[in-house]
């Protein structure tokens, strides 16, 4: 029967490309509501004519949240949760050098991986399983505008629907040109660290100056040694700013920090860490602010317990599915922080998300979306 599916997949790449490039080419940069809204629009739209019950969380700053309903309102197995998301990291104007283009056995524009792509697949699955009278569980799909730029707006949204659900399937796109699912993401925090020193005169009263940016340098050698790798624990000094001119002794330094935790018990680790930052120059201040962001996503049994499930379809469908963990954070380190059991980079499979050569494999795209169909169907062979 996932034959089937994959069968029904493959008829309708034509009318998914299609459907891709409108969305596509509808541009839809995070921190342009009005832009992202349009994007909204046009899949809220799709989502009515497949006979979806759809609902938007309307926003000030940032896109609306759309969520539609497919499937049954109850049934014996509790709902599927679809994440994803609608905004892009990319500026308007952007589709003049990287239009959407099908070439090469690719699919490239800006967005198309990451990851308007998977809620294409998204659609075509459900649209399969209704044509095939196999949708016999209540689908949640959720899709926010405000990914890319932290979630902060669409978090509560997403745990609150996460916590009705049995499990969250993650659009994002798959790890690598092999396509691995994502069974385990790294959390994610983010540190300031500013030092205010005493400015002098470099020459002419070099003494009484307490130099911010020697004390930030000092600060640095020392957070940049919280760095465990065996612990999965990364920390990265990424911009630092401080001074004014060459001849005065810098009143101001900042540092803005990057860090990665792969087990959520190691928080509590990295904020004692923080806290515990002393000035080395008494006349220097000292201030530290920030902290987690995004929970690990851990290898939990029940993520496991998809991914095997999911890996059974894929050999059915003739190919290996991988499994692999990433530092990089999605929507899926909510619900999994949460216990619902995740899986990630069940979306396209390409590379070069956020990059000039941002392309998805037009090869995997039916197969994919038959495997993320069966798993939406639970269909046993
Ligand atoms: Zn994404």
């Amino acid at each position: 029967m996932i034959q089937q599916l994959a069968a029904a997949a493959e008829r309708q790449i034509p009318a998914a490309l299609k459907f891709l490039r409108a969305m596509v080419e509808i541009e839809s940069p995070s921190d342009d509501k009005a832009a992202v809204d349009q994007c909204v629009a046009f899949v809220a739209e799709s989502c009515l004519e497949l006979g979806g019950r759809v609902r938007l969380y309307r926003q000030k700053t940032f896109g609306d949240l759309l969520e539609a309903r497919f499937g049954p309102r109850k049934s014996a197995r509790g709902p599927i949760l679809l994440l994803g998301h609608l905004d892009t990291v990319w500026p308007l104007g952007t589709l003049k050098n990287m239009p959407f283009r099908v070439e090469g056995g690719r699919v490239w524009g800006p967005g198309v991986l990451d990851m308007k792509a998977g809620v294409v697949m998204a659609l075509l699955a459900i649209s399969i399983l209704q044509e095939q009278q196999k949708l016999a569980r209540p689908i949640v799909m959720l899709l926010n505008s405000d990914e890319e730029v932290g979630s902060n707006v669409s978090r509560p949204v997403t745990e609150k629907l996460a916590k009705e659900c049995e499990a969250v399937f993650v659009l994002e796109p798959a790890q690598g040109l092999a396509g691995a699912y994502k069974t385990a993401r790294k959390g994610v925090g983010n540190y300031s660290v500013r030092v205010q020193g005493v400015a002098s005169h470099s020459g002419v009263d070099f003494e009484r100056g307490h130099s911010a940016i020697v004390e930030l340098a000092r600060q640095i050698d020392r957070i940049t040694r919280f760095t465990e790798l065996e612990r999965g624990i990364t920390v990265n000094v990424g911009t630092v700013q401080g001074g004014t001119r060459s001849n005065v002794v810098a009143a101001e330094a900042r540092a803005e920090v990057d860090v990665r935790i792969a087990k959520a018990k190691d928080e509590a680790r990295i904020e004692k860490h923080f806290r515990s930052l002393r000035v080395f120059d008494s006349k220097c201040i000292l201030h530290v602010e920030g902290g987690l962001n995004r929970p690990p996503m851990e290898r939990t049994r029940g993520t496991v317990a998809l991914y095997k499930r999911a890996a059974a379809h894929a050999r059915t469908l003739g190919f290996a599915l991988e499994e692999a963990a990433t530092g990089g954070g999605s929507d899926g380190n909510f619900t999994s922080a949460l216990g619902v059991p995740t899986l990630d980079g069940m979306g396209a499979v390409g590379e070069g998300a956020h990059a000039a050569h941002e392309s998805l494999l037009l090869e995997h795209m039916a197969p994919r979306t038959a495997l993320l169909a069966a798993m939406l169907a639970d269909a046993g062979e």
